[in-house]
């Protein structure tokens, strides 16, 4: 089953699973793709956390097939016949993985263009692929862009151009993590039982308001909720990394 997949030229599709349980997708090889070997190396930013690269070396069996969806898109145009035919309501582009060049973008353009009653929502950080495309080539209607917003704890309330939403992580902090950074200007000596009580009681009414705090608007199954497969006047979505 695995060769024939492997075998034939159309792109594979895998079926969401866990928060994107039904929601099915074309998604990329994010181990080989350039620009996300590089951003993962960098510490303070989403990259460095990406579920995608931890999770695949779990799924290695997926690999070949996003594999070759990263060929099929990248290295030319498909041709309309060899294009899939998608039935679902609401469809994921780039689950796992990234764009990865110009061919990449016209390829789910017309994805989107063969399937005019499906929604197609793409994550993507490469603002710089997206504004050149998009400044010669229509925006689909049927396609909803994500800015994802690579650093944390600094929700973007501004739309990049052609997107139509900003996806934002913010980060709750464990006790340990904010005791430490409500003592690390403290002298040892200082650190009383008092200011020991106090700082957990902080932490209690931290985490207990994190999420309205925060706006944090993003935390069921996309399914259930929707806000990046519709239009809808919500343009930030906030979701707490642990
Ligand atoms: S806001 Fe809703 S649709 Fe968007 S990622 Fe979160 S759960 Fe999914």
């Amino acid at each position: 089953m695995l060769n024939q997949n492997l075998l034939d030229n159309t792109l594979h599709i895998s079926k969401g699973s866990f928060k994107l349980e039904k929601i099915n997708n074309i998604s990329t090889n994010t181990l080989t793709n350039e620009y996300c070997k590089k951003q993962y190396k960098k510490k303070d930013i989403i990259c460095s956390k990406c579920y995608s690269f931890k999770g695949l070396n779990f799924r290695k069996s997926m690999i070949p097939l996003l594999e070759k969806n990263s060929k099929l898109l990248s290295e030319s145009i498909i041709p309309w016949d060899n294009l899939p035919r998608i039935f679902d309501l609401y469809f994921r582009f780039d689950s796992h993985g990234e764009l990865i060049n110009l061919n990449n973008i016209q390829n789910f353009v017309n994805i989107c263009l063969k399937n005019p009653k499906t929604s197609f929502t793409l994550w993507s950080k490469r603002f710089d692929l997206i504004k050149k495309f998009f400044d010669n080539n229509e925006k689909p209607e049927n396609l909803i862009l994500i800015y994802s917003n690579s650093k944390l704890n600094k929700p973007l309330y501004k739309l990049p151009k052609y997107f139509d939403k900003t996806f934002n992580n913010v980060i709750k902090l464990n006790y340990k993590s904010y005791y430490n950074q409500n003592t690390m200007f403290i002298a040892k000596k200082d650190i009383t039982k008092e200011l020991k009580t106090k700082i957990k009681n902080d932490y209690e009414s931290y985490k207990n308001n994190f999420d309205k705090d925060n706006k944090i608007n993003c935390f069921q199954k996309c399914i259930d909720c929707l806000l990046c497969y519709t239009k809808n006047n919500v343009k930030t979505i906030i979701e707490k990394t642990k």
